[in-house]
């Protein structure tokens, strides 16, 4: 079976890798393939701190994930030789004033609500487990299970690992999805080259709701969600400068601190809807310094290594699409928001058994694209 995958980001490499492992035949098409938002992401699998109201069934794909990454890791290793900087650090999640103390109760009754019971912490066992917290914390959330990987080395591996695994590539975009008779059997290239194949897959993330030639009823409800971010690097003198993942709500923005093995220091970010803009704003850094600093008062002294920003694809529910659309022979991995790094090994086996048996895995069907294209009276 030929199948072309739309798109060379995390979601259609992991896709592509799981997919050929099954036999097929598979091409990815993508000018620039290992890049997309995962060169911008920050990384935390953040299942139960990234916990929303109204998001609970996204929590068990979610959690499903989360509990694939040691195994995932390994084998990506092992398929590719290169590490993918996972990390089981834990996450603390902490309040800097009565507000944001509110705040993260309520997310804990919610947790407790969904069968989560990540610890209650005073102010001073959280500057107990992190010493460069600020004094003023007072009180926090230890989740043990929100643990880290370094999105870029993810698909550089990922990128290793479909070489690998027969997979291959056509460095263009995809110029137009081509439909005969009432099924997709294959894309245009920007050369104008066509290829064919029995299932097509749509995974160009935030760009997936603008390719030509997808009939209206399956194309994806997806935007672009931009988020600015920052990289300091911890010198030697000054490590272990954060043991886990830190966050917290600040003046109602989330803000965290993610400290990798090698020495980096990610600092994140902004939720803006500003269409297809990426830039770097001078406010968008400020905000992300002031928030931070405000947290771990000692980063000031950290030097600032790198400022980018990325568009998350987004969806109405902040949930991925994922399988087949209303036009056979078309599939869908897209709209993975905020979580595409923790969901990828979970979106990987799920669309690579819908692609080779035709049927979704049960815990990814809440997921279909079919969720959208429903009568309203469904719904
Ligand atoms: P993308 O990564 O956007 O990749 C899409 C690919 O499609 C690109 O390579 C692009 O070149 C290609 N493409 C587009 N159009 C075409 C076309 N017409 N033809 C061919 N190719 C095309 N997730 C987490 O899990 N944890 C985090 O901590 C986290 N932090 C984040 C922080 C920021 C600031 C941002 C921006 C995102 C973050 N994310 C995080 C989200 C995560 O990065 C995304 O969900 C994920 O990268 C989406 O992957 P994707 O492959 O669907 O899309």
């Amino acid at each position: 079976m030929r199948v072309v995958i739309i798109g060379g980001g995390v979601i259609g490499l992991v896709t592509a890798w799981r997919t050929a492992q099954r036999g097929a035949e598979v091409t990815v098409v993508d000018p620039e393939p290992g890049g997309g938002a995962a060169r911008v992401a920050a990384g935390m699998l953040a299942a139960v701190t990234e916990l929303h109201y109204g998001e609970e069934a996204l929590l068990a794909l979610n959690l499903a994930s989360a509990r694939r990454y040691p195994e995932f890791a390994a084998e990506l290793q092992e398929v590719s030789g290169a590490g993918i900087g996972y990390r089981a650090c834990g996450t603390l999640a902490v309040a800097l004033d009565a507000d944001d103390r509110a705040h993260l109760r309520e997310l804990h009754a919610l947790h407790r609500r969904c069968g989560l019971d990540p610890t209650w912490l005073t102010g001073r066992e959280c500057r107990r487990l992190e010493p460069m917290l600020a004094p003023g914390v007072r009180g926090g959330l230890r989740v043990d299970g929100d643990h880290q990987a370094d999105p870029r080395r993810l698909t550089a591996a990922l990128l290793t690992a479909c070489e690998r695994t027969g997979v291959a590539f056509v460095r263009r975009r995809a110029e137009r999805l081509v439909v005969t008779g009432d099924r997709a059997t294959g894309v245009v290239s920007a050369d104008g080259a066509a290829l064919e194949a029995e299932r097509v897959v749509l995974a160009a993330g935030s760009e997936s709701g603008r390719l030509a030639g997808v009939p209206a009823e399956a194309l994806p409800p997806v935007r672009p969600v931009k988020g600015q971010i920052l990289r300091l690097r911890v010198p030697p003198v000054y490590a272990p400068f954060l043991s886990r993942t830190v966050r917290a709500v600040v003046r109602g923005g989330h803000v965290y601190l993610v400290p990798r093995v090698d020495g980096e220091l990610v600092v994140g970010a902004t939720s803006e809807e500003q269409g297809w803009d990426t830039t770097v704003t001078a406010g968008g850094v400020y905000e992300l310094l002031r928030d931070a600093h405000e947290l771990v008062p000692g980063i000031t002294e950290l030097p600032l290594v790198e400022t980018r920003a990325g568009l998350r694809p987004g969806s109405p529910d902040n949930a991925p699409l994922l399988g087949p659309t209303a036009l056979p022979g078309l599939y869908l991995a897209t709209g993975h928001h905020r979580n595409g790094v923790l969901l990828a090994p979970v979106t990987g086996d799920a669309l690579a058994e819908a692609l080779t048996t035709g049927e979704l895995p049960e815990e990814a069907r809440p997921f279909t694209p079919r969720r959208f294209s429903r009568p309203l009276q469904e719904v």
